[in-house]
């Protein structure tokens, strides 16, 4: 046996981040790992427009976190505990039931759905693709309305409404798969009442602010083609069970909202007594650390990082990129070795439209059409695989098969 003595590492979120840090932080026998999450499974974000539109069920979209974690060599544990509070000064972190030492901390608890109060009605009835929980009664309740509709067929004919607020990534992929979907749907089985309108709201002047005219003007013809109603710098200022309000006045019958319009840091952040910038999420340095706490990483969504002076955006590429250099950074203050600075920065975008359709830029070339959706098809698919291995694993030594 080792005389090397134990490193308590906690790991607070089993999101992309966490999961990735664990990985990494595993192959040190003498690590020992707490991971926590408020949820027993972690979610495959990236893959919700599949699961909304049918193409997926929920156990294709997340990973059992007590299995993952049997998974490693016995130096990997999870607890199912909702983290309330952190006592930095006493290296504790404090859940509903317990207190729990570390020696090192990885904050990766990501980002919520940011209901806008200003919005009457927003938080009652939209729906969030950020929680499993909300995306799987969207998804059960559009699919019993198109039950509804074909069951209509021959009385009536009234059209299923979709609103989509919020043209980002997950509302572009979102709108398109639907749209697909549904015209496949009416397609496949000649339904004679096929009317599903779909309306993205987007505040912004084009659709996927902020992202490169390639991939904006692409997509926008893509939703074009699907028949999406995409309205621009329109907001939605009110909505109740029936209708949504626009900023122009207008008002749209709806069916459904799903809100993709904003984000903001998960509920724990608040209480967490650390410096955070303007818009709350965690402040780090270069090396992911929290600046009054050298032993406490934040890494992903809940905080932001700038590479040249601009934001990174957060996705899941860069929440991996920022568990691996985090492991690295721990495993160096354990041997007492200078830290490594980031350099991160995106290394590409997928964007799914549909099935056999997206539009890419990936390390820096532009695709559109079956070759990216079949990259970003390998890219989903190759995550899973990884995380799936270490649940076999872990199954396999609960149960022995
Ligand atoms: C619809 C949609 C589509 C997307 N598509 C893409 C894409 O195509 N490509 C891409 O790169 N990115 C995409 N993203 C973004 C990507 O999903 C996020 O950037 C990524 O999930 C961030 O990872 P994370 O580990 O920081 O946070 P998360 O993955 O959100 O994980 C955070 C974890 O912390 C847990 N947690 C939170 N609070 C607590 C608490 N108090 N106690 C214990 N546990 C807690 C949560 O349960 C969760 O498991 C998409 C996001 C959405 C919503």
């Amino acid at each position: 046996m080792s005389n090397q003595k134990s490193n308590k590492i906690i790991v607070i979120g089993g999101g992309y981040a966490g999961l990735r840090t664990v990985e990494r932080l595993a192959k040190n026998p003498n690590n020992e790992i707490l991971l926590f999450d408020k949820h027993p499974y972690h979610f495959m974000q990236t893959d919700v427009y599949d699961l909304i539109a049918n193409e997926e069920d929920f156990a294709q979209v997340t990973v059992d976190l007590f299995t993952f974690s049997m998974g490693f060599d016995d130096n990997v544990v999870f607890h199912k505990q909702k983290i309330t509070n952190i006592d930095f000064k006493n290296k504790k972190v404090i859940t509903s039931i317990q207190r729990h030492h570390y020696d090192y901390l990885v904050i990766a608890v990501g980002s919520r759905t940011k209901y806008i109060s200003t919005v009457p009605g927003l938080r009652e009835y939209s729906y969030g693709v950020k929680s499993l929980n909300r995306a799987m009664y969207f998804k059960q309740k559009f699919e019993m309305s198109l039950f509804k509709k074909v069951d209509e067929s021959g009385t009536c004919c009234t059209p299923i409404n979709i609103i989509i607020a919020g043209a980002g990534l997950s509302g572009v992929e979102i709108a398109a798969q639907m749209a697909y979907f549904s015209r496949e749907f009416y397609n496949r089985n000649n339904f004679i009442c096929r009317k599903l309108n779909i309306v993205l709201v987007n505040s912004g002047k084009t659709i996927l602010k902020g992202m490169d005219k390639y991939l904006i003007d692409k997509s926008q013809k893509r939703l074009l083609d699907l028949e999406v109603d995409i309205r621009n710098e329109k907001k939605v200022i009110e909505l109740n069970a029936q209708s949504v309000k626009l900023s122009d006045g207008k008002v749209l019958q709806m069916d459904f909202m799903i809100f993709a319009g904003g984000v903001e840091p998960n509920g724990v952040i608040y209480n967490l007594d650390l410096a955070k910038n303007k818009a709350g999420y965690i402040e780090t340095n270069e090396y992911l650390q929290v600046p009054q706490y050298l032993d406490v990483f934040a890494i992903g969504d809940c905080t932001t990082i700038f590479n040249n002076g601009l934001p990174v955006p957060p996705t899941a590429d860069v929440a991996e990129q920022m568990a691996e250099l985090c492991a690295k950074n721990i495993d160096r203050l354990i041997l007492e070795k200078p830290l490594l600075k980031h350099n991160i920065k995106s290394r590409g975008t997928l964007i799914a439209l549909g099935r056999g359709y997206a539009v890419s830029k990936v390390f820096g070339i532009y695709s559109n059409g079956y070759l990216a959706y079949a990259v970003k098809k390998i890219v989903e698919k190759v995550y899973a695989k990884r995380l799936g291995y270490r649940s076999n694993r872990g199954c396999k030594k609960i149960f022995g098969t």
